[in-house]
Parts: structure tokens; sequence; C-alpha cells
């Protein structure tokens, strides 16, 4: 039952930081890498011996694309429609997420990754019913 306690306590600490514009992973002392969103043990190596660490919020995109069908969750519909990706944390994890400040048009996206390798930014998207990450265009 530890291990369950180590999970929920992590998952709180998530969102609680989320929530503070704080964006928390796992940290494995094993392993030395992240978990991403965090959990109560480390998703490479099984270790449960991981620590609540923050993280920079620079990414990389890596893919992105917007909704054609319902938004995923009602939470979401009165944002879409929405561009979400792909991103590679500066940390290592690969994670999907809403991307702001790109319209979701083909041609807004094709025009963003025209310019290279995209730089994006953790941010907070505050939801009526919770905290959801979300990632800016950087600079
Ligand atoms: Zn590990």
């Amino acid at each position: 039952m530890q291990d369950v306690a180590q999970a929920t306590n992590a998952i709180r600490a998530y969102y609680e930081g989320l929530a503070a514009g704080r964006f928390l992973a796992s940290f494995c002392t094993d392993c030395s890498r992240y978990t991403f969103p965090p959990t109560g043990c480390c998703e490479h190596c099984g270790s449960w011996n991981v620590q609540t660490r923050p993280l920079s919020g620079e990414a990389t995109l890596l893919y992105a694309t917007h909704n054609v069908t319902p938004a995923c969750h009602p939470r979401f519909e009165k944002i879409a429609p929405y561009v979400y990706g792909h991103l590679k944390l500066k940390e290592g994890p690969v994670v999907q997420a809403i991307v702001l400040g790109v319209r979701p048009t083909p041609q807004d996206l094709q025009r963003l990754f025209d310019g290279g390798p995209v730089a994006v930014k953790a941010q907070t998207l505050h939801m009526d019913d919770l905290p959801v990450l979300a990632f800016a265009l950087a600079g």
C-alpha cells in the first residue's frame, strides 16, 4: 500500500504544481531519467526510488495537428478548435499537449514547421474543473 500512496501523492503534487504554474516530474535516482507525468515509480526501469523534481518547461514541438473531430472531453469544447502536438521536453520525456498561439489551419501548421525546430514553453491552461498542461510558442 506504500506504493499506492506514493503514486497518489505524485499525482496530487503534479496537479497542485500545475495550478501554480510549476511542472513536476518524477526523477529516478537509480537510472537518472524522468517520468512525466509523474507517478510513484520510474517508467524506464521500474524503480520506486523516485523524487519529485521541477521541469524547466522548455520543449521542442515534434508534431502538431488540429482536432477535426469533437473535443476529446467536454472541458475542451470552449477552446475548440485547437492545435495539439507531441513535444519533447528538455529533460527527455515526450508528451502530448495542447499548443497555444497557432491557428488550427493547415496553412498555419505548415508555416510553423517551415521555420525548423519549434521551441515551446510549458504553461497552465486553467479549465473549469482542473488545470491542464499546454505549451506556447517560445520567444
Ligand atoms: Zn529508473
